[in-house]
């Protein structure tokens, strides 16, 4: 299963993510940005590759989850 990150430490941010989409990208626990949703719903794939697309550090992406 894969979920969508933030990699912190190549998070510069820049606001990008969480300026286009605030229901799916934030600034909770510290300056950097994170994904504030647990599941991406189907019909907001695209707003997520925009995203990902959008970062110019390149932070945003799909990391593989260890299923327990
Ligand atoms: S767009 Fe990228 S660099 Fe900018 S805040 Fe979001 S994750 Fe960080």
């Amino acid at each position: 299963m894969e979920k969508l990150k933030v990699n912190k430490e190549a998070c510069i941010s820049c606001g990008s993510c969480a300026g286009m989409y605030p229901d799916l990208f934030g600034f909770v626990h510290d300056e950097t940005a994170e994904v504030i949703v647990d599941d991406i719903p189907e019909d907001r794939k695209e707003d997520v590759i925009n995203a990902i697309e959008g970062c110019p550090t390149g932070a945003i992406g799909y990391e593989e989850q260890k299923v327990a």
